[in-house]
């Protein structure tokens, strides 16, 4: 018996990194997986595993998200668990910085939940239940120098609390994780600097960088009726590094 038998489930930024990850541990705990994501070339590939179906959304558009929640609903018969999971990251410093970057990173990473909910929280509210899991970050929780990507991550972390007290009355639970630095195709580019690699290991109490299934297998705790009692709750999974 799988923790996820019986259930649909929609992982946004399911093609790659953390969401890849989640897709295939979804699926192996008997959930139907829809995997969306913009890139469709990746797809193709996630789609191939066992309960997996992948659809292409873009997250920043609320008229992709309208009917993508409603091809979902109408297909599988219901929705129970949304993962807002994809993101774009950027480190510019401040001057660089323009309305065009951050409009683009506030559409994403902000916007993108915000429409996840507006859309799939009905479907979820008409059956009286579902579970929502946001994936913010560490830098929406301490200062690191991600100037817009940190207030995009900082808009995630707030329209969760308020999203768990709109649809908590409609039996809709939403809770948000706040990764720290987890190897991934985000994250590939520390790879090349040993010494920054090795200044942020040493920086970390359980001394090692995460792996995007320390994130899938809190995010399946969370997706799971296992946390049936827990709404508007916050978990930082950074091995430390921010306590
Ligand atoms: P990743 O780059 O491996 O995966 C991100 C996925 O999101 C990709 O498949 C990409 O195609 C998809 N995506 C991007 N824009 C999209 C759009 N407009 N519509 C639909 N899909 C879109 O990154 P990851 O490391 O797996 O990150 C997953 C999430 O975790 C992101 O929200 C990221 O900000 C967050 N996070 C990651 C880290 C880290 O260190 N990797 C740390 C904290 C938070």
């Amino acid at each position: 018996m799988g923790r996820l038998d019986n259930k649909v489930a929609i992982i946004t930024g399911g093609a790659s990194g953390i969401g890849e990850r989640m897709v295939e541990l979804f699926s192996q705990e008997g959930a139907t997986v829809i995997a969306a994501d913009i890139n469709e070339a990746a797809l193709e590939k996630v789609s191939e595993k066992e309960n997996v179906v992948g659809m292409k959304l873009n997250v920043a558009s609320d008229e992709d998200w309208k009917a993508f929640a409603k091809e979902v609903n109408d297909r599988f018969g219901e929705i129970d668990i949304l993962v807002n999971n994809a993101g774009i990251s950027s480190e510019k410093p401040y001057e660089e910085i323009d309305l065009d970057d951050w409009q683009k990173m506030l559409s994403i990473n902000g916007f993108g939940p915000f429409a996840g909910i507006k859309h799939v929280a009905p479907y979820m509210a008409a059956q009286h239940k579902g579970s929502i899991v946001n994936i913010s970050s560490y830098t929406a929780q301490i200062g690191q120098g991600f100037n817009h990507y940190s207030a995009s991550k900082g808009a995630v972390r707030a329209l969760s609390k308020a999203a768990a007290t709109t649809f908590g009355r409609q039996g809709v639970r939403v809770n948000t994780l706040f990764p720290g630095i987890i190897e991934t195709p985000m994250t590939d580019a520390l790879s090349t600097s040993k010494e920054l690699l090795g200044r942020l290991i040493q920086a970390t109490p359980l001394q090692r960088l995460g792996k995007p299934e320390d994130i899938a297998n809190a995010a399946l705790f969370l997706a799971s009726d296992e946390s049936s009692y827990i709404t508007g709750s916050e978990l930082v999974i950074d091995g430390g590094f921010s306590a």
